[in-house]
């Protein structure tokens, strides 16, 4: 099939490498001409990890750090509790938990797309979709047909009400919860009295919440830098986000929106380079009716955003997107794709729901709630989740074995 994938964030790489991996002709349109300005990081789960491998990525090749103990605390620096990661050597053989810089797996993913014969059309903005006729309309004027057309444009995709028809299902303006992210080089910290207290080789992964803030920190990188994820109620950094999806903050400011945080997590904002601050406002979505119209189907953010609380946005697209690859073997035709996009949607929702809904509770946790009991239960749910099997299960039950 001639396939059409918009969006080169996450997702769509991975779901054009599957479908090149399947012998499809695929093409992938980005809009952005260059990866460099487009940073930070998150956290690979197992589930995704074995995923980018059956896709044919190692995340260590691109300097993603394996996760060990991880710790909770409050925000005064209390321990709350402490969680071992990749403990089971034989399962982390087949997907770990490892914290991913963003730029560098995205590279990964658009360099094994090229491998794999994706042809690459970066700086290309995808205007308009007519679903009806299965074609995209491109900022330089031309118009092209596809056997199947794949959207992974993102939140704010511009996709999605073509596919469920409606203006009702654009995101919602606010969660009410801001996110701070910055990096730090790691021998600042580390080199620093006061904040090597918190993080440490034995504590890779450290998050401080309460009074509805979190200030989360993680290496990557190599293991040169620490991450920073911090939400906050979003009132707080209103005046950085107004009218903007992703902007400067200053560090005075930083400072006061975090001022009741034990002084050891102070000093990280004060270690933090004053011109690197970024802030998001939260967006989320209602659940959308339908996932794909004719041969056009959505996946990741652009149909289910999922906030950063759970850590899970990256790896339910990276889901998604090997879910389509194995549903679609090189002898689908275009005559069985809308079964096969039916069964997608049948596959991944129910999952995807329980996800969006467990990050949305994490934020209890943010306010303070202790929920050991939820996240140990969620924790297997999430990571010891199979998404090829669980797709080539589901395909042979439907269609009898392929
Ligand atoms: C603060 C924060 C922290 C997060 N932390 C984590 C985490 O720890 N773990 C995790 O798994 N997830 C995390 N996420 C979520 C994760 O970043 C997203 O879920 C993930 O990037 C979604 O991938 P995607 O491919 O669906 O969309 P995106 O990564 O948003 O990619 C969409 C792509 O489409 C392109 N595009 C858009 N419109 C067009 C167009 N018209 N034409 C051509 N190209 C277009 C964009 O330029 C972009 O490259 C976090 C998100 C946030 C905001």
């Amino acid at each position: 099939m001639k396939i059409a994938v918009i969006g080169g964030g996450i997702g769509g790489p991975a779901c054009a490498i599957g479908l090149a991996q399947n012998g499809h002709n695929v093409t992938l349109y980005e809009r952005a001409s260059s990866l460099e300005s487009v940073g930070f990081a998150f956290r690979i789960t197992p589930n995704s990890d074995l995923c980018l491998k059956y896709l044919g990525i190692d995340t260590m090749d691109g300097g993603a750090v394996v996760a060990n103990t991880s710790r909770m605390m409050d925000y005064k620096g209390n321990v709350i509790f402490e969680n071992k990661e990749n403990t089971d050597s034989e399962k982390a053989k087949k997907g770990s938990s490892v914290f991913a810089y963003r730029p560098h797996l995205q590279q990964q993913l658009l360099d094994r797309a090229k491998e794999c014969g994706v042809r690459l059309e970066t700086g290309v903005k995808v205007l308009d979709v007519d679903v009806d006729e299965g074609s995209i309309s491109l900022e330089n004027g031309s118009k092209v047909t596809a056997d199947l057309i794949v959207a992974a444009d993102g939140v704010h995709s511009l996709v999605r009400p073509h596919v469920v028809d409606s203006k009702k299902y654009f995101p919602k303006v606010s969660t009410g919860h801001g996110c701070l992210r910055f990096t730090i080089p790691k021998k600042a910290v580390l080199e620093d009295p006061l904040a090597s207290q918190i993080v440490s080789d034995d504590f890779r992964m450290v998050s401080m919440r309460g009074n509805d803030k979190a200030i989360i920190v993680y290496p990557v990188d190599y293991d040169t830098q620490f991450n920073f994820t911090c939400t906050h109620p979003e009132k707080l950094s209103r005046a950085a986000t107004e009218g903007a999806y992703n902007h400067k903050i200053s560090p005075e400011m930083v400072l006061e929106m975090y001022k009741e945080f034990d002084q050891r997590a102070i000093r990280f904002l004060e270690l933090a380079d004053p011109h690197g601050f970024r802030v998001w406002k939260l967006v989320d979505m209602d659940e959308i009716p339908r996932w794909s119209a004719k041969r056009t189907v959505l996946l990741g953010d652009a149909c289910h955003p999922v906030l950063p609380f759970g850590f899970s946005g990256a790896s339910m697209a990276i889901e998604d997107a090997t879910t389509l690859a194995v549903l679609l073997p090189k002898d689908v035709g275009v005559e069985q794709v809308r079964e096969r996009l039916d069964l997608y949607e049948q596959i991944r929702r129910p999952r995807v729901e329980r996800v969006r809904e467990s990050s949305d509770s994490s934020r209890e946790i943010a306010r303070g709630r202790e929920e050991k009991q939820f996240i140990t239960e969620y924790r297997v749910f999430l990571t010891e989740h199979d998404t090829v099997e669980c797709a080539r299960r589901a395909v042979n039950e439907h269609f009898g074995k392929e």
